[in-house]
Parts: C-alpha cells; structure tokens; sequence
C-alpha cells in the first residue's frame, strides 16, 4: 500500500526560510534562519557581534548554523 498523499518529510522539517513542509532549503548560507524547522512558527532573530540568536517561542534558542 502506498502512502499516497503522504509527503515524507524528514523528521518533519520546515524549512529555516519559508517556514514551508515542502521546501528543501531556500535560505543561503549566511542567511540567518528566518522559521523554527521544528514547528515552523516565526523565529525571534537577532543581530549579536558574532552573527545571528534566532529563538523559538517553543523550542528556545537555535544552535547557530
Ligand atoms: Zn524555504
Ligand atoms: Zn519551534
């Protein structure tokens, strides 16, 4: 039986960019991540002398890339 339908998404990543399921990864490298990819609720970024904090409402502060 196939699961058709069912878009296999890994570990259910949104992506850092758009926040979108279906997306791979629009974000560059120095792009700082704009969506939770556990949630894909907006981030909280903000500019600190070494790059970017991006945090979560609910999961917290992200581990910067
Ligand atoms: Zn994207
Ligand atoms: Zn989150």
């Amino acid at each position: 039986m196939d699961t058709t339908g069912d878009v296999a998404a890994p570990d259910g990543a949104h992506c850092t960019g758009c926040g979108s399921l279906s997306c791979i990864g629009c974000t560059r490298t120095l792009d700082p991540p704009r969506f939770c990819p556990q949630c894909g609720r907006r981030l909280t970024v903000a500019v600190t002398p070494g790059g970017f904090r991006a945090r979560c409402r609910d999961h917290g502060a992200l581990a910067p890339t």
